[in-house]
C-alpha cells in the first residue's frame, strides 16, 4: 500500500510560498494553536461530528459509515462547512498518495519552478513528503518545506536530505511569549534555526509582527543576530492581519512605520535580506 498524506488543499500557482512560481500543498494537522492562525481549519483531524453536513447549501456533504464524505464535483467552495466546524477541521481533507498529488498539479508542472509543502504542519508527514520530493525531483522540480519548526530536522534525516530548502517560522524568540501565542515552547524551533542554517538549507525565516501582544523587537533583534552570520538567508517580517483569525484577537495590525522600524532594526543588526509584507 502506498503511503498517503492528509491534504487540506492544493494551490497550483503561488508566488508567496518560496522562490518563483510554485505549487503549494497544504497538509492537515498541527500541534501549535497560534492565536493568529489564518488557516485554523488545518489544525485538527475531523472527528466526524456531522455538524457541517446540514449547512452545506448544495448537499456536497454526507455521512457514510460514520465518516463525513465530500463530493468535490458538487461543492461550490463557499466554505460554510469550515466556518461551522468548531473542531478547527475541514470535511474537504483528502488522503492522497504522492502520485495523486503530482497528477493533480500535472498541468501546472511546465509553468512552475517547484513545489512547497505547508500546512497545518507538513513535517508530520515527513517520510511521505520525502517520497513526494523524490518524485518531484525526478520531474526536475525544486522542493521547499514551509514549517513551524515543531519537529527536530535532525530526527528527519530523509526529509532534510531530500528538500532543497526550508522556510522556518520563528514566532517569538522568548519561550514564554511563544507558549502564550502557540501553546508550546520554542526549544525545538530554535534548534532547527541553528541546524538548518548550519547545513545551508534555510531559505527564509518568518516572524509575524503583533504589536501590543508579542515582544516583536526582542524577536527581530535576536533572530537578526543569528542571521547576520548567514547573509544568504532572508528575514521576512509579516504584518499581523485579522482576516480568518478565529476567535478574533483584540489587537490592531502594525502600522507601516512600525514595520519599517523593525526592518531597520534587522538591517542594523546585520541582516542583508529583509522583506516586509
Ligand atoms: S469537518 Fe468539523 S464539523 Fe464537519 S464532521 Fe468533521 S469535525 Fe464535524
Ligand atoms: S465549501 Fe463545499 S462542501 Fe463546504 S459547505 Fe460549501 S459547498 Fe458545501
Amino acid at each position: 500500500m502506498p503511503e498517503r498524506g492528509l491534504v487540506n488543499r492544493i494551490i497550483p500557482f503561488s508566488y508567496v510560498d518560496g522562490p518563483g512560481n510554485r505549487s503549494a500543498i497544504f497538509f492537515q494537522g498541527c500541534d501549535f494553536r497560534c492565536r493568529y492562525c489564518h488557516n485554523p481549519e488545518t489544525q485538527n483531524l475531523c472527528i466526524a461530528c456531522g455538524a457541517c453536513v446540514s449547512v452545506c447549501p448544495v448537499q456536497a456533504l454526507s455521512m457514510k459509515d460514520g465518516k463525513v464524505v465530500w463530493d468535490s464535483a458538487v461543492c461550490v467552495g463557499c466554505d460554510a462547512c469550515i466556518q461551522t466546524c468548531r473542531n478547527y477541521s475541514s470535511p474537504k481533507v483528502r488522503r492522497m498518495t504522492a502520485e495523486e498529488i503530482l497528477e493533480e498539479i500535472g498541468s501546472s508542472l511546465p509553468f512552475i519552478e517547484g513545489i512547497t509543502v505547508s500546512g497545518g504542519e507538513c513535517t508530520r508527514y515527513h517520510t511521505f513528503i520525502a517520497e513526494l520530493f523524490r518524485k518531484a525531483h525526478s520531474l526536475g522540480k525544486t522542493c521547499f518545506v514551509d514549517t513551524n519548526g515543531q519537529t527536530d530536522f535532525r530526527q528527519m534525516p530523509e526529509l532534510a536530505a531530500e528538500m532543497n530548502m526550508a522556510m522556518l517560522d520563528v514566532k517569538a524568540f522568548d519561550s514564554d511569549y511563544h507558549r502564550m501565542l502557540t501553546g508550546c515552547g520554542n526549544d525545538v524551533v530554535l534548534q532547527n534555526l541553528s541546524y538548518l542554517a548550519e547545513i545551508g538549507k534555510l531559505y527564509e525565516v518568518r516572524t509575524v509582527i503583533v504589536p501590543g501582544y508579542l515582544d516583536n523587537e526582542d524577536t527581530v533583534r535576536q533572530v537578526s543576530r543569528i542571521l547576520a552570520q548567514r547573509p544568504q538567508i532572508r528575514y521576512k517580517l509579516i504584518q499581523y492581519r485579522p482576516w480568518g483569525v478565529r476567535p478574533s484577537m483584540d489587537v490592531e495590525p502594525p502600522t507601516a512605520a512600525y514595520m519599517e522600524k523593525l526592518a531597520t532594526l534587522a538591517r542594523a543588526s546585520g541582516v542583508e535580506k529583509v522583506v516586509c509584507t
